[in-house]
């Protein structure tokens, strides 16, 4: 429980990849009085955020918003472009790729899942969720449905849960490889302005984000970004839908409304969050985040300790997935860090729970506050007993000071 009333000195050290620290700035802006949704100065506030968030989707097609978490914009998502029974291709890169596609069947649409069936040592249950989507095998399963029995692959683009960053242009060559009509659905939750995505040139269909990660807000709104192609297969599709449906969205959102209240004093977050990131240009946004995941990376290695993500092409620029030793619980170690240093770091969900833990580098973050988690986490395995090779926080200063932010490539 929070006890307001016993609140550890200092700033709390938020390092889960979402909810990432809010800045002040954007606090403030939460602060200010609510307005009349429905008023004359509402429409500005509304079209600026539209506006705004298709630059950081890079599209010029419609966005819309909804008052709900990321979970809600999933099954905005699913519900728009499907009819009841139809099957959805899901591609599970971990646990929310797999709860997305446990939504999907609970939507009565037949999901089919596919999945890297390798293991290894570190992590033997198969699969081992530490690589990114495999295009080949999307190309394969496609090719096979001569009848185009499936309508949708879905795809996770920053999968949270192991910090793996999937390919999601390859995605794209390979539904137009097996010259399959399946729209491409791709989850960007985590990914949105924090790492690179490009909605129209990639050719994405259906795009799902949410605010309280790269952009830096508390939870509470959702995004999708549509493509001509998935309006057009929306007004066909007959999932019921009411409060997800798109038409009234789209329309109402041409003058800056909604059809329902919105979320006021979150947009005038979102509208301070959109200045901030124009501000500093989605580029030096990425490379920002790369440095931060290079520094940190540095440091897991100095440690000795296998990083989830088993590909370093796909590493993520959000977080990073650390995998203690067997026997070591990594969730007791995250516990007695939380305890000891008031650092909050997350925890492994779904099937790797108790084998890894995830240090979150996006958002409001600095190359110090970063220093300080590699210290408590430091401090909390040497705790804990896990044998280090080597310091990593030492890694991770040097890295830093060998890498002045502001020159950094993506690379
Ligand atoms: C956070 C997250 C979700 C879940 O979003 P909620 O806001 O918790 O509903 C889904 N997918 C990914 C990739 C996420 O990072």
């Amino acid at each position: 429980m929070l006890q307001l009333d016993a609140h550890p000195s200092g700033r709390h050290f938020l390092q889960i990849p979402g909810p990432s620290p809010v800045p002040d700035r954007i606090l403030r802006a939460l602060s200010l009085p609510t307005i009349d949704h429905r008023g004359p100065e509402f429409g500005g506030l509304g079209r600026k955020v539209l506006v705004g968030l298709q630059a950081v989707f890079k599209t010029r097609h419609p966005v819309v918003i909804y008052p709900a978490s990321g979970t809600g914009a999933w099954e905005a998502a699913l519900v728009n472009v499907t009819s009841p029974g139809d099957a959805v291709l899901m591609v599970e890169t971990g646990h929310f790729a797999a709860l997305w596609a446990k939504m999907a069947g609970k939507l009565g649409l037949q999901t089919e899942v596919l999945a890297w069936q390798g293991a290894d040592d570190q992590l033997p249950a198969a699969p081992n969720w530490r690589r990114g989507v495999s295009a080949d095998l999307v190309e394969q399963r496609l090719k096979a449905d001569s009848e185009h029995r499936i309508k949708a692959v879905c795809v996770v683009h920053n999968e949270t849960s192991t910090g793996v960053t999937s390919d999601i242009a390859a995605v794209r060559r390979a539904i137009d490889a097996a010259r399959h009509p399946a729209l491409l659905m791709v989850d960007t939750i985590s990914g949105l302005a924090s790492a690179d995505y490009r909605h129209d040139e990639w050719g994405v269909d259906v795009a799902i984000s949410g605010s309280q990660k790269g952009l830096m807000l508390p939870p509470g709104i959702s995004f999708n970004a549509l493509s001509p192609r998935a309006i057009e297969v929306s007004q066909g599709a007959r999932m019921p839908r009411s409060f997800w449906g798109w038409d009234e969205m789209v329309e109402m959102g041409r003058d800056g409304y909604f059809p329902y209240t919105p979320s006021t004093n979150l947009l005038y977050a979102l509208s301070e969050s959109l200045d901030m990131l124009a501000a500093e240009g989605l580029d030096a946004v990425f490379a920002r985040h790369q440095r931060w995941a290079a520094g940190v990376r540095a440091g897991v290695q100095a440690w000795g300790l296998p990083i989830q993500c088993a590909d370093p092409a796909l590493y993520s620029p959000v977080l990073t997935g650390v995998i203690t030793p067997p026997g070591v619980d990594a969730d007791a170690v995250r516990r007695l860090i939380h305890s000891r240093f008031d650092l909050s770091l997350g925890t492994g969900l779904g099937k790797v729970r108790g084998r890894m833990f995830r240090i979150g580098h996006l958002g409001d973050s600095n190359d110090l506050t970063l220093l300080a988690t590699m210290a408590g986490c430091e401090m909390g395995l040497q705790l804990s007993g896990v044998p280090l090779a080597g310091s990593g926080v030492q890694a991770a200063m040097a890295h830093f000071a060998a890498h002045p932010a502001g020159l950094a490539t993506s690379a």
